[in-house]
C-alpha cells in the first residue's frame, strides 16, 4: 500500500524525528525563513557562526589550537572571515595526516558519523559530523531540494552507484514511512534494470528526481530512445558540472527544470540553484565560501579562484578554511526571487582537472568539451585525459553523423586551445566510463 505523501509530510516524518531526537526539521524550518532575511543581516548571523565555531575549535581541537597559534591569532578577536587571512588553508594532506588531531575532543570517535570521500583525486579521505551536525546537514539539503519544485514527502528517485539497501527492520520501516526512496543503480544500467526503476516509477509516483548529472541524462536518453518520460515536480543535478547540453536533454525529457546543485562529502552543500535558475545561491546560514587568488587574496565578483569553505555546523570534525580542490567565481548579482542568501556565479571545474597547455597555462576541460561537444556533428560523449605534457588522450562516444571530418574538426580545436604541437590521441568508445564512486569526470590531468 502507498502511504498519502501528506501523511508523511505531516504525520510520519515529524514522529520520526521526534523518536530519534533529531533537529532536522526544526533547523529546516529556521532555515526556511532566514533564507528571505537581507543579506546585511544574513552576514552578521555568519560572523555571530565563525566566532562560536573559532572559539570551539581552538578549545577543544588539538589542530586548531596550534595553528591559530603559530598563526598568531587570537581566537577572541575573530570577527569576520578576513581575521582569518593568516591561517594556513585546511588540505586534504592535512586531514588525511592530522585526522585524530582535528576532531573535536568534545566528541568520542563512537559518536560521530563517519563518511567516506569517493578518493577520485587518488586517496579516500576520512570524514565524521557529529549528529546534531548531520541533520543540520540534512536540513540544508532538504531546503534546497524543495527549491527544485519537489514538496517535502513526496517519494524521491535516485540515480546513483552502488545504492544503500535497508537490512534492518528499522530501515526497511524508515523506507516505509519516511524516505521512500527508488534506486536505479548506475554501476549497471540495462534495459531490464531500465524497465524495473520504470515499474517502481509508476507505484511509487516520485516526485524529485536526483543524482549526479550525467547518470540523470543517460537515464534520460535511455528513456528518449524508448520514447518513454517520466515527470518528477523537481530534477536535483547533485555533480559539480552540469553540461549545457545534457541540461537541455534532461529538460526536454522530463518536461522539468533542472536544479544545479554544488556540494561535497567534506562540508557538505555549498550551493544550490533556486527555482529561478540564475545561478547558484551559497548555504550562507551553514557555510562560509572564500574564494581566492592564487596569492591567497580574496577575488572580485567574476574572478575565478580556489574555492575555500569554512563549515558552520559540523562541531565534531570542523572543517576551517577547508581548500575543496575545485575552481569557481564569487558574484555580486542578487537573484530575482527575493532571497538574502549570496550567489556564486559557477564551477570551472577542479582545481586538479585542469589541462597544461603548450605554454603552461591553464585550460579548464570541461569549457573545451562544451565548446567542442555540441559545435561538431556525431559526437555524443567526451573525455579528455591528460597523462603526460604537451598531449591529450581524448575518448569519444560516436553519435549521429560521425566521420573523420568530426576527428579532424576536434583535433583542430583542442590544438587551438591547447598548442599546435600537442599529440591528440583519440579513442573511439562505447561510453565513458565512471568512477568507483559512480561520478563522472571528463576532464582528467594526470600531471
Ligand atoms: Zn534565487
Amino acid at each position: 500500500m502507498r502511504v498519502p505523501d501528506s501523511f508523511v509530510r505531516l504525520v510520519s516524518e515529524p514522529a520520526w524525528d521526534l523518536w530519534e531526537g533529531s533537529v532536522r526539521l526544526q533547523t529546516l524550518k529556521d532555515l526556511e525563513r532566514s533564507q528571505w532575511l537581507a543579506p546585511a543581516e544574513l552576514a552578521a548571523r555568519q560572523r555571530t557562526g565563525l566566532q562560536e565555531i573559532v572559539r570551539h575549535v581552538t578549545a577543544t581541537s588539538p589542530f586548531y589550537a596550534e595553528r591559530f597559534a603559530t598563526a598568531g591569532i587570537d581566537p577572541a578577536r575573530v570577527e569576520s572571515v578576513a581575521d582569518l587571512a593568516d591561517l594556513p588553508l585546511l588540505t586534504k594532506d592535512d586531514v588525511r595526516g592530522r585526522l585524530d588531531d582535528i576532531l573535536s575532543r568534545d566528541f568520542k570517535r563512537a559518536e560521530l558519523v563517519p563518511a567516506k570521500t569517493g578518493g577520485s583525486t587518488g586517496v579516500a579521505l576520512h570524514i565524521f559530523c557529529d549528529r546534531k551536525g548531520v541533520e543540520r546537514r540534512n536540513a540544508s539539503a532538504l531546503r534546497s531540494d524543495e527549491w527544485s519544485g519537489w514538496r517535502r514527502g513526496q517519494p524521491l528517485a535516485a540515480v546513483w552507484g552502488n545504492p544503500p539497501v535497508a537490512r534492518t527492520w528499522r530501515g526497511r520501516l524508515r523506507c516505509t514511512l519516511k524516505d521512500r526512496v527508488i534506486y536505479l543503480d548506475t554501476m549497471k544500467i540495462d534495459d531490464a534494470a531500465i524497465d524495473r526503476f520504470l515499474d517502481d516509477w509508476r507505484r511509487a509516483r516520485p516526485g524529485l528526481l536526483y543524482g549526479h548529472a550525467h547518470s540523470i541524462f543517460i537515464f534520460c536518453e535511455a528513456l528518449r530512445e524508448r520514447g518513454a518520460t517520466v515527470h518528477p515536480h523537481g530534477i536535483v543535478a547533485t555533480s559539480m558540472m552540469l553540461l549545457d547540453h545534457e541540461r537541455r536533454v534532461i529538460e526536454e525529457v522530463c518536461g522539468t527544470p533542472v536544479t544545479n546543485r554544488y556540494g561535497c562529502e567534506e562540508v557538505s552543500l555549498i550551493a544550490c540553484e533556486c527555482e529561478r535558475h540564475e545561478g547558484m545561491h551559497l548555504n550562507a546560514e551553514h557555510s562560509i565560501v572564500e574564494f581566492l587568488r592564487d596569492d591567497g587574496s580574496p577575488c572580485a565578483a567574476g574572478e575565478d579562484g580556489r574555492i575555500v569553505v569554512t563549515e558552520l555546523v559540523n562541531r565534531g570534525m570542523p572543517m576551517i578554511r577547508y581548500e575543496v580542490g575545485d575552481r569557481g567565481a564569487p558574484s555580486d548579482r542578487v537573484c530575482p526571487c527575493g532571497r538574502g542568501l549570496p550567489m556564486m556565479e559557477g564551477l570551472s571545474g577542479r582545481t586538479a582537472d585542469f589541462l597544461r597547455a603548450a605554454d603552461g597555462s591553464q585550460v579548464a576541460g570541461i569549457s573545451l568539451i562544451e565548446n567542442t561537444l555540441t559545435r561538431f556533428p556525431g559526437i555524443r560523449q567526451l573525455q579528455l585525459v591528460q597523462e603526460r605534457e604537451l598531449a591529450v588522450d581524448v575518448n569519444l562516444v560516436p553519435g549521429e553523423g560521425y566521420g573523420p571530418e568530426t576527428a579532424d574538426r576536434l583535433t583542430d580545436s583542442l590544438r587551438d586551445a591547447l598548442g599546435a604541437d600537442f599529440a591528440v590521441e583519440l579513442k573511439i568508445v562505447e561510453r565513458i566510463s565512471q568512477e568507483r564512486s559512480g561520478k563522472y569526470r571528463f576532464s582528467i590531468c594526470r600531471l
